[in-house]
């Protein structure tokens, strides 16, 4: 006889599973970058390769743009399609004004409208102030600030029409550290830059947000002799989770961003640094 009886079902807890499920159901869309187009500038190397990496492993097809390192970014294109995924490498000079129009019209020509931007290509350069030139000046603003401006707008031409998200890679360095004044200068410029575009693309629905990384173990780190110095050892000593990062601590970070799990965050400047404030 029991069998025979309809399941029970109670309206109130019926109603709050089948939303429960549904929520579920929308966390898993929204983390996944399937059909999305992404370019992240300085992918060849570093946290920009990490962050290519996993924007691809998330679905979304990557176009990682390199400078120099034409070998390594096309080796990371062969990772990315070998695991299943879609990559193709561009290779453009991001502080040269002449070359971001052929690096946006390449992206768009093979991929489609740009859905999420990355903008990492950054240079660093410490020095104290008697060092600084008109030469270690521009060398930094012209990539870390005008470059970035450029491929925003660049790109913003062929944006994909629905929206979709930019992200800025900044430096905890924007609150200013030691012997970095234009370096400092830069990222703090770039901050400005992300509450500023975040104002003037919201009616768009593409929203703006940057990631602040602490130090993280990069080719571009190692090359500056900061791994192993005094330097690494006094910010693990100030960093409370203890370590320096890794360019996989950056990417995880920047998906977020870049999926509509962060859907209601633009704006915003993330540090991304165990928890360090410089
Ligand atoms: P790396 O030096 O390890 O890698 C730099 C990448 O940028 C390479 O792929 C390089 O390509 C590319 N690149 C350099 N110049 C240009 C250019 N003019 N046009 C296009 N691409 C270019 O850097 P990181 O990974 O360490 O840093 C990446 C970003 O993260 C930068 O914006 C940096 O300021 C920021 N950051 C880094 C931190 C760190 O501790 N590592 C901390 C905080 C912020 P190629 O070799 O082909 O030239």
């Amino acid at each position: 006889m029991m069998g025979t009886y309809p399941a029970f079902r109670h309206p109130t807890f019926d109603s709050r599973r089948s939303k429960l499920s549904s929520l579920q159901n929308n966390g898993a869309a929204n983390s996944s970058l399937q059909g999305k187009v992404a370019l992240v500038t300085g992918a060849s190397k570093g946290i920009g390769a990490a962050i290519a990496r996993e924007l691809a492993a998330r679905g979304a097809a990557v176009a990682v743009n390199y400078s120099g390192s034409k070998a390594a970014a096309e080796k990371l294109v062969a990772e990315i399609q070998s695991a299943g995924g879609k990559a193709i490498a561009v290779q453009a000079n991001v502080a040269d004004p002449d070359s971001i129009g052929p690096l946006i019209q390449t992206v768009v020509t093979k991929l489609g409208p740009i859905g999420i931007l990355v903008n990492n290509a950054g240079v660093y350069e410490f020095g104290p102030i008697e060092a600084v030139t008109p030469e270690h000046f521009h060398k930094q603003f012209d990539l870390n600030v005008l470059g970035l401006l450029l491929t925003t707008q660049a790109a913003l031409k062929h944006f994909d029409p629905a929206g979709g998200s930019i992200v800025n890679i900044s430096s905890v360095a924007a609150g200013g550290i030691g012997s970095a004044s234009v370096y400092s200068a830069t990222k703090g410029a770039l901050d400005s830059i992300t509450v500023a575009l975040s104002k003037e693309l919201g009616p768009r629905q593409i929203r703006v947000n940057s990631i602040n990384p602490g130090m993280i173990e990069t080719e571009g780190v190692h090359a500056a002799g900061f791994i192993g110095s005094d330097f690494q050892k006094q910010i693990e000593h100030e960093t409370p989770l203890g370590r320096i990062g890794q360019p996989q601590d950056v990417a995880t970070a920047v998906a977020f961003l870049a999926s509509t799990d962060s859907g209601w965050l633009s704006g915003q400047t993330i540090h991304a640094a165990g928890g360090n404030r410089v």
